[in-house]
């Protein structure tokens, strides 16, 4: 675990109180889903536990659970409404591993043949196609 400790005004812990808004596709009394404003591909989405930990190794085990059943769930429902070619899941811990956020989360990537993904935090993406993105996961997630 990182010296640096849990900083309770990160910006997902904001986006979790509902301080800050966000494009939300899923949510249950364990984790919050939502679109990522700098998505690597179409459909990129981030699942967030509602526990606080910066990342996975400062993480209860009991988190995990919970948090990979509705990673599977949000990422079955973006490979259905993006028809993806493959998925990506991916989660970084502590900034020389790319973590630029620390609150855990993981992304859920979606994947097209022959198409290469944006890079990592790098692109914002217009506010209305973020809407749109979420609604299809939200109509995939509804009809599944
Ligand atoms: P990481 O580098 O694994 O910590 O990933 C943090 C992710 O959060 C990046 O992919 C950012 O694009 C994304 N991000 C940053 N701020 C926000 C926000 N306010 N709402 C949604 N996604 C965000």
């Amino acid at each position: 675990m990182s010296s640096a400790g849990y900083d309770p005004n990160n910006i997902f812990a904001k986006i979790l109180r509902g301080e800050i808004p966000s494009h939300r596709v899923y949510e249950d009394d364990a984790v919050v889903a939502f679109m990522d404003v700098m998505p690597q591909s179409t459909g990129h989405t981030l699942v967030v536990p509602k526990t606080p930990s910066r990342n996975l190794l400062d993480a209860e085990p009991e988190t995990f659970g919970r948090l990979f059943a509705a990673v599977q769930k949000v990422a079955r429902a973006a490979q259905q409404a993006f028809d993806a070619d493959g998925i990506v899941i991916s989660q970084f811990n502590e900034a020389p591993a790319g973590q630029t956020v620390f609150h855990l989360h993981v992304h859920i990537v979606p994947r097209f043949e022959g198409v290469a993904p944006k890079g990592h935090a790098a692109v914002m993406e217009k506010p209305e196609v973020l809407a749109a993105n979420a609604e299809k996961i939200r109509a995939a997630l509804a009809g599944a």
